[in-house]
């Protein structure tokens, strides 16, 4: 059986990553210091090939036995998250990425870091493909999490270059999905949340921003695949339906059937005005794309976040309850 460690374990996207790796027959090592994650994530992994260590990977890593892959996804990722902690972003991103580079050469595996779109940093290049070098505000608030990867790619580069070490890099765009923190100020559970419980919508700046949001299956599908493939150099994953803040708002109010109404607060200091990814070498490289639509994706996600604001899933409601509605 392969042996994966998957750092930031307890993460929406390492949480994800640990179901997918069991399911394929992997034993997979889950290691997180909880500071953004939760053991709620993991909770539901009964498997017999799972195990979780609490470890700040920041420190030295140690893991008995061989590993095959390790897949680096440790670090606060919500804006609001890497503002709270910008010393632990940085550390995770330079120092963390470090240490797991630097087992992954002990054990021979191969390593992937979980890199982001914020290297791209406010884009001046639409959509972004891998050749755009980004710009970046190594000085802004935002800018920990932005040189944090940045840095941690040149790393990733230079184990490669330099000792040989078989590495892929992952440029991750907004992904959303079931166990996001509802509160982790992202814009997707911010809005769904407000949406269900009737709080206002806050839109920051006028809302002509752009994202583009990515389901988490075909996210987990992505990485999986070029884990397995020989592309070292970094890959854009992401789904390139792009949208405007303001359009994703309506698109919530209507997809939650909500008649909360919309408010405007100031936009956060270097908000990227547009994000779109260029997934065309994924496409050549990977044979990717992503096939969960927007609509699908908050279908699959509602149950979740209504769960989380103890609202009871609508199906259930209505098989315990004829004649409710939510
Ligand atoms: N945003 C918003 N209202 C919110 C939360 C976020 O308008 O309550 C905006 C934010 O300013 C940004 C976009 O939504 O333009 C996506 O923000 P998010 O924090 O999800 O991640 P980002 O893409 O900026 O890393």
């Amino acid at each position: 059986m392969p042996r994966v460690l998957i750092t930031g374990c307890a993460g929406f996207l390492g949480s994800h990553l640990c179901d997918l790796f069991l399911s394929r027959g992997y034993e997979v090592i889950g290691m997180d210091n909880l500071l953004t994650g939760t053991v709620d994530n993991i909770a539901h992994i009964r498997h017999p090939g799972f195990t979780f260590i609490k470890h700040d990977v920041t420190e030295y890593i140690y893991v008995q036995g061989p590993l095959d892959y390790i897949l680096h996804f440790a670090s606060p990722a919500s804006p609001a998250d890497y503002i709270q902690y910008p010393i632990q972003t940085l550390k995770v991103g330079s120092l963390g990425t470090h240490k797991a580079l630097g087992l992954a050469r002990e054990k021979h595996a191969t390593f992937l870091l979980a890199s982001t779109s914020e290297v791209y940093g406010d884009p001046l290049v639409h959509p972004q493909s891998e050749s755009y070098f980004g710009n970046v505000d190594p000085v802004c608030v935002r800018g920990v999490y932005d040189e944090a990867k940045r840095f941690a790619e040149a790393l990733t580069m230079a184990y490669h270059r330099h000792h040989g070490l078989s590495t892929r890099v992952a440029r991750i765009f907004n992904t959303y999905g079931p166990r996001m923190r509802l509160n982790d100020g992202r814009v997707v559970p911010t809005f769904v949340r407000q949406a269900l419980s009737g709080e206002d919508l806050t839109i920051y700046g006028d809302g002509n921003q752009t994202r583009s949001f990515c389901y988490v299956s075909d996210l987990v599908e992505g990485i999986f695949r070029l884990l397995m493939s020989t592309e070292d150099m970094p890959v854009n994953l992401g789904n390139p339906e792009e949208m405007t803040v303001s359009e994703f708002a309506r698109v919530i109010i209507e997809f939650t059937s909500s008649s909360t109404r919309i408010v405007y607060r100031p936009l956060p200091e270097n908000d990227p005005k547009v994000r779109r990814p260029d997934i065309s070498k994924a496409k050549r490289v990977l044979d990717w794309e992503p096939r969960v639509s927007l609509q699908e994706g908050l279908k699959l996600s509602l149950p979740y976040f209504r769960e989380q604001l103890g609202l009871r899933d609508s199906a259930q409601a209505r098989s315990r309850d004829p004649g409710a509605t939510r």
